[in-house]
């Protein structure tokens, strides 16, 4: 993956998504002409108007006028920069009178650049692509932060905050949150026998045959640490938990990676430690996966290649 000049249109010729903020629908009616062609274009004709569209749409880009009569773009930049969920757009102001000191407010609300109006439309496509291009890349960066490398499931910082989420989310409805660990069997024989290249690959296997398995919107895999794989399953009962766990236990026996050294089988298989709770505000996450890793012990302890369920 090449992180040097990825395609603002994105990998699979997504559209860029661009927010054309101001008062005057006919400015808008000019800008909108220049980017309709190859951009999704949203519109806003009033600060707060803007934020609603940024937070409901995400875009990728916003040109947002300085002077409004609600909320002004200064404002609206601030409020953008103050929500997580929105700090990472790009703003550009488009401005009528620039000033060294309004240009200095603008860069100091969290502005990426600035246009001035009347807009020349070969200046304003030319810098609107630059921090498309910018974004893309940001984007892919942050994207690449919380992949594993190895096997390109999530990596355990990104499972630390989704299980915070899960969590928030599962006791706010007052749903069951299944944590799975998943361990290979006998993984230090297998790499010691077979090599550590070869090691890596049934690693690729065994988060290959994972996701395979969980399929769900909600579904979660990540590699936890070394052969360690974990689940998330969110607002399943525990049944279908345990119904997953075995699944997910089939799914790498089912590889079929052959294992010599192992005492369990003849393939690479992994042992499973499931734990089911509705989160509630005397429990914690942690225990959730203290849980999970102690019916984990108990299935290595039983013999590995199984799945113990609590
Ligand atoms: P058990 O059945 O009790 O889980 O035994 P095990 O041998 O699987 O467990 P142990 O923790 O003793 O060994 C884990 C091995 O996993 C040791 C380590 O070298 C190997 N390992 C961890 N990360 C990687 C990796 O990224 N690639 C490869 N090839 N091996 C790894
Ligand atoms: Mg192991
Ligand atoms: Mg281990």
């Amino acid at each position: 993956m090449s992180l040097s000049a990825p395609d603002p249109a994105g990998p699979n010729g997504i559209r860029p998504r661009l927010l054309i903020v101001d008062d005057q629908p006919v400015n808008i009616q000019v800008l909108y002409q220049l980017f309709a062609r190859d951009h999704d274009v949203f519109m806003a004709t009033s600060g707060r108007q803007a934020i609603e569209v940024c937070r409901r749409e995400l875009p990728d880009l916003v040109l947002l006028d300085i002077m409004m009569s609600d909320l002004d773009g200064l404002e609206v930049c601030r409020a953008l920069k103050g929500e997580a969920a929105t700090r990472d757009i790009p703003v550009i102001f488009v401005t009528g009178q620039e000033s060294p000191e309004e240009e200095t407010r603008g860069l100091a609300a969290g502005a990426v650049d600035f246009i001035s109006k009347p807009i020349n439309p070969a200046v304003v496509q030319a810098r609107v692509h630059t921090h498309l291009t910018l974004k893309a890349q940001a984007d892919r960066l942050r994207d690449l932060a919380f992949v594993d490398g190895l096997t390109g499931v999530a990596n355990r910082r990104r499972f630390d905050e989704r299980l915070a989420q899960e969590w928030r989310a599962c006791a706010r409805t007052r749903e069951p949150l299944a944590v799975a660990l998943v361990d290979v069997d006998h993984f230090k024989q297998f790499n010691d026998y077979y090599g550590h290249q070869a090691g890596d690959a049934c690693l690729q296997t065994v988060a290959t045959q994972l996701v395979k398995v969980l399929r769900r919107p909600r579904d979660f895999v990540a590699r936890y640490g070394g052969e360690e794989f974990v689940c998330l399953l969110s607002g399943v009962q525990a049944s279908r938990a345990g119904h997953a766990a075995e699944l997910l236990r089939a799914s790498v026996e089912a590889a079929a990676v052959p294992h010599q050294r192992s005492d369990c089988a003849q393939v690479v298989t992994a042992s499973i430690g499931l734990a089911v709770a509705v989160p509630t505000a005397d429990t914690s996450p942690a225990e959730l996966l203290a849980a999970a890793d102690a019916r984990l012990y108990q299935a290595k302890q039983a013999g590995r290649n199984r799945s113990c369920v609590g």
